[in-house]
Protein backbone atom coordinates (compact mmCIF):
# COMPACT_ATOMS: atom_id res chain seq x y z
CA UNK A 1 0.00 0.00 0.00
CA UNK A 2 1.30 3.79 -0.71
CA UNK A 3 1.72 5.43 1.77
CA UNK A 4 0.00 8.58 1.99
CA UNK A 5 -0.48 11.38 3.97
CA UNK A 6 -3.91 12.46 6.14
CA UNK A 7 -4.13 15.95 6.79
CA UNK A 8 -5.97 15.56 10.44
CA UNK A 9 -4.91 17.41 13.44
CA UNK A 10 -6.25 14.49 15.59
CA UNK A 11 -7.28 10.83 15.14
CA UNK A 12 -8.39 8.68 17.54
CA UNK A 13 -7.52 4.71 17.58
CA UNK A 14 -10.36 2.35 19.17
CA UNK A 15 -9.60 -1.45 19.58
CA UNK A 16 -11.42 -3.66 22.28
CA UNK A 17 -8.99 -3.13 24.72
CA UNK A 18 -7.31 0.36 24.23
CA UNK A 19 -8.61 3.99 22.92
CA UNK A 20 -4.92 5.82 21.74
CA UNK A 21 -4.88 9.46 20.83
CA UNK A 22 -2.73 10.66 18.25
CA UNK A 23 -2.36 14.69 17.98
CA UNK A 24 -0.13 15.03 15.19
CA UNK A 25 -0.42 17.04 11.61
CA UNK A 26 0.14 14.01 9.51
CA UNK A 27 0.48 10.71 9.77
CA UNK A 28 1.35 8.18 7.37
CA UNK A 29 -1.50 5.67 6.98
CA UNK A 30 0.51 2.33 6.18
CA UNK A 31 2.37 2.84 9.63
CA UNK A 32 -1.41 2.12 11.40
CA UNK A 33 -1.37 -1.53 9.41
CA UNK A 34 2.19 -2.65 11.17
CA UNK A 35 0.51 -2.34 14.63
CA UNK A 36 -1.15 -5.52 14.11
CA UNK A 37 -4.07 -7.51 14.56
CA UNK A 38 -5.10 -6.73 17.91
CA UNK A 39 -6.23 -3.60 16.09
CA UNK A 40 -8.23 -5.62 13.84
CA UNK A 41 -11.52 -3.84 14.47
CA UNK A 42 -9.12 0.04 14.15
CA UNK A 43 -11.59 2.57 13.75
CA UNK A 44 -10.28 6.19 12.74
CA UNK A 45 -12.13 9.28 13.34
CA UNK A 46 -10.52 12.31 12.31
CA UNK A 47 -11.52 15.27 13.77
CA UNK A 48 -11.49 18.73 12.13
CA UNK A 49 -9.21 21.19 12.85
CA UNK A 50 -11.07 23.72 12.71
CA UNK A 51 -10.74 27.00 15.26
CA UNK A 52 -13.95 26.07 16.88
CA UNK A 53 -13.17 22.45 17.36
CA UNK A 54 -10.60 23.66 19.46
CA UNK A 55 -11.99 26.38 21.54
CA UNK A 56 -15.96 25.50 21.59
CA UNK A 57 -15.55 24.00 25.16
CA UNK A 58 -13.20 26.84 26.29
CA UNK A 59 -15.43 29.39 25.34
CA UNK A 60 -18.69 28.14 26.77
CA UNK A 61 -16.76 27.18 30.26
CA UNK A 62 -16.10 30.68 30.78
CA UNK A 63 -19.29 32.23 29.77
CA UNK A 64 -20.72 29.50 32.10
CA UNK A 65 -18.11 31.16 34.59
CA UNK A 66 -19.20 34.00 34.05
CA UNK A 67 -22.68 33.53 34.65
CA UNK A 68 -22.06 31.92 37.85
CA UNK A 69 -19.83 35.15 38.69
CA UNK A 70 -23.13 36.90 38.26
CA UNK A 71 -25.27 34.76 39.89
CA UNK A 72 -23.32 34.99 43.01
CA UNK A 73 -22.41 39.18 42.72
CA UNK A 74 -19.02 39.03 41.79
CA UNK A 75 -18.67 41.25 38.82
CA UNK A 76 -18.13 44.14 41.19
CA UNK A 77 -14.88 46.53 41.59
CA UNK A 78 -14.98 45.55 44.66
CA UNK A 79 -14.79 41.29 44.27
CA UNK A 80 -13.01 41.54 41.36
CA UNK A 81 -10.47 38.47 42.50
CA UNK A 82 -13.28 35.88 43.51
CA UNK A 83 -15.16 37.14 40.09
CA UNK A 84 -12.20 36.48 38.20
CA UNK A 85 -11.62 33.55 39.86
CA UNK A 86 -14.66 32.04 39.27
CA UNK A 87 -14.52 32.80 35.39
CA UNK A 88 -11.63 31.47 34.95
CA UNK A 89 -12.56 28.16 36.87
CA UNK A 90 -15.72 28.23 34.67
CA UNK A 91 -13.16 28.35 31.58
CA UNK A 92 -11.22 25.12 33.12
CA UNK A 93 -14.50 22.84 34.26
CA UNK A 94 -15.59 23.53 30.30
CA UNK A 95 -12.47 21.73 29.38
CA UNK A 96 -11.61 19.25 32.49
CA UNK A 97 -14.21 16.52 31.21
CA UNK A 98 -11.91 15.63 28.39
CA UNK A 99 -8.11 17.52 29.52
CA UNK A 100 -7.79 15.19 32.44
CA UNK A 101 -8.77 11.63 30.13
CA UNK A 102 -5.21 11.40 28.18
CA UNK A 103 -2.13 12.28 29.72
CA UNK A 104 0.71 12.23 26.72
CA UNK A 105 -1.39 11.50 23.86
CA UNK A 106 -2.78 7.91 25.83
CA UNK A 107 -5.70 7.99 27.21
CA UNK A 108 -6.17 5.96 30.77
CA UNK A 109 -9.67 6.95 31.29
CA UNK A 110 -12.10 5.51 28.60
CA UNK A 111 -13.44 8.89 26.51
CA UNK A 112 -16.57 10.09 27.73
CA UNK A 113 -17.42 7.82 31.07
CA UNK A 114 -17.00 8.45 34.59
CA UNK A 115 -15.54 12.29 33.45
CA UNK A 116 -18.15 12.87 31.52
CA UNK A 117 -20.85 11.28 34.26
CA UNK A 118 -23.73 13.30 34.78
CA UNK A 119 -24.91 12.38 38.63
CA UNK A 120 -21.30 12.98 39.67
CA UNK A 121 -21.04 16.44 38.28
CA UNK A 122 -25.16 17.48 39.09
CA UNK A 123 -24.04 15.73 42.63
CA UNK A 124 -21.30 18.48 43.07
CA UNK A 125 -23.35 21.40 41.87
CA UNK A 126 -26.23 20.60 44.06
CA UNK A 127 -24.55 20.50 47.24
CA UNK A 128 -22.63 23.78 46.22
CA UNK A 129 -26.30 25.44 45.53
CA UNK A 130 -27.49 24.02 48.28
CA UNK A 131 -24.45 24.88 50.78
CA UNK A 132 -23.30 28.41 49.52
CA UNK A 133 -19.87 29.36 51.15
CA UNK A 134 -20.11 26.56 53.41
CA UNK A 135 -17.99 26.65 56.01
CA UNK A 136 -16.82 22.89 55.76
CA UNK A 137 -14.45 25.08 52.44
CA UNK A 138 -10.93 26.37 53.12
CA UNK A 139 -11.06 30.44 52.08
CA UNK A 140 -14.95 29.96 51.38
CA UNK A 141 -14.52 33.75 49.53
CA UNK A 142 -12.49 32.35 46.78
CA UNK A 143 -12.96 28.70 46.95
CA UNK A 144 -16.52 28.47 46.85
CA UNK A 145 -17.14 30.82 43.53
CA UNK A 146 -14.30 28.79 41.96
CA UNK A 147 -15.96 25.25 42.82
CA UNK A 148 -19.62 26.68 41.73
CA UNK A 149 -17.84 27.95 38.88
CA UNK A 150 -15.62 24.78 37.43
CA UNK A 151 -18.83 22.61 38.43
CA UNK A 152 -21.58 24.51 35.84
CA UNK A 153 -18.62 24.74 33.49
CA UNK A 154 -18.33 21.05 33.73
CA UNK A 155 -21.64 20.56 33.18
CA UNK A 156 -21.70 22.90 30.44
CA UNK A 157 -19.65 20.36 28.34
CA UNK A 158 -21.72 17.58 29.23
CA UNK A 159 -24.54 19.61 27.83
CA UNK A 160 -23.13 20.25 24.51
CA UNK A 161 -21.66 16.68 24.54
CA UNK A 162 -24.92 15.33 24.47
CA UNK A 163 -25.97 16.25 21.06
CA UNK A 164 -23.40 14.83 19.20
CA UNK A 165 -23.05 10.86 18.39
CA UNK A 166 -20.71 9.37 20.99
CA UNK A 167 -23.04 11.08 23.90
CA UNK A 168 -22.65 10.99 27.78
CA UNK A 169 -23.23 8.83 30.11
CA UNK A 170 -26.60 9.95 32.09
CA UNK A 171 -27.21 6.80 34.79
CA UNK A 172 -24.27 4.16 34.24
CA UNK A 173 -20.62 5.59 33.88
CA UNK A 174 -20.28 3.55 30.82
CA UNK A 175 -23.31 3.69 29.14
CA UNK A 176 -23.91 7.02 26.69
CA UNK A 177 -27.17 8.39 25.83
CA UNK A 178 -26.90 10.86 22.62
CA UNK A 179 -29.13 13.03 20.86
CA UNK A 180 -27.04 12.00 17.75
CA UNK A 181 -28.02 16.34 16.27
CA UNK A 182 -24.98 17.43 14.65
CA UNK A 183 -21.22 15.79 14.54
CA UNK A 184 -18.76 17.04 17.19
CA UNK A 185 -17.29 20.25 17.00
CA UNK A 186 -20.29 21.37 13.44
CA UNK A 187 -22.33 23.32 15.84
CA UNK A 188 -20.10 24.65 18.38
CA UNK A 189 -20.31 28.15 16.52
CA UNK A 190 -23.69 28.23 17.06
CA UNK A 191 -23.34 27.14 20.74
CA UNK A 192 -21.13 29.68 22.01
CA UNK A 193 -23.10 32.44 20.21
CA UNK A 194 -26.41 30.98 21.82
CA UNK A 195 -24.53 30.72 25.37
CA UNK A 196 -22.95 33.76 25.16
CA UNK A 197 -26.48 35.36 24.41
CA UNK A 198 -28.15 33.98 26.84
CA UNK A 199 -25.71 34.29 29.28
CA UNK A 200 -24.94 38.18 28.83
CA UNK A 201 -29.16 38.87 28.78
CA UNK A 202 -28.91 37.66 32.20
CA UNK A 203 -25.69 39.65 33.30
CA UNK A 204 -27.30 42.86 31.73
CA UNK A 205 -30.15 42.13 33.12
CA UNK A 206 -28.71 42.09 37.01
CA UNK A 207 -26.37 44.73 36.43
ZN1 LIG B 1 -16.26 15.87 26.34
Amino acid sequence: MVPFELPWYQMELRSRSDIFILRKPSLLIDQLHFRGPRYDRLKIRAQGDSIMNRIGHHATGAISGIGVATYLGLLQPDSLLAGGICVLAGWHGGVFPDAVEHIRGRYWITHRTVTHWVPLWVALAVWLLMNPYSGSLPYAELSYPSLLGFAIGGLTHLVFDWPNPTGIPWIHPWKRHSLRLWKSGRADLLLVVLWGAAISSVTITQA
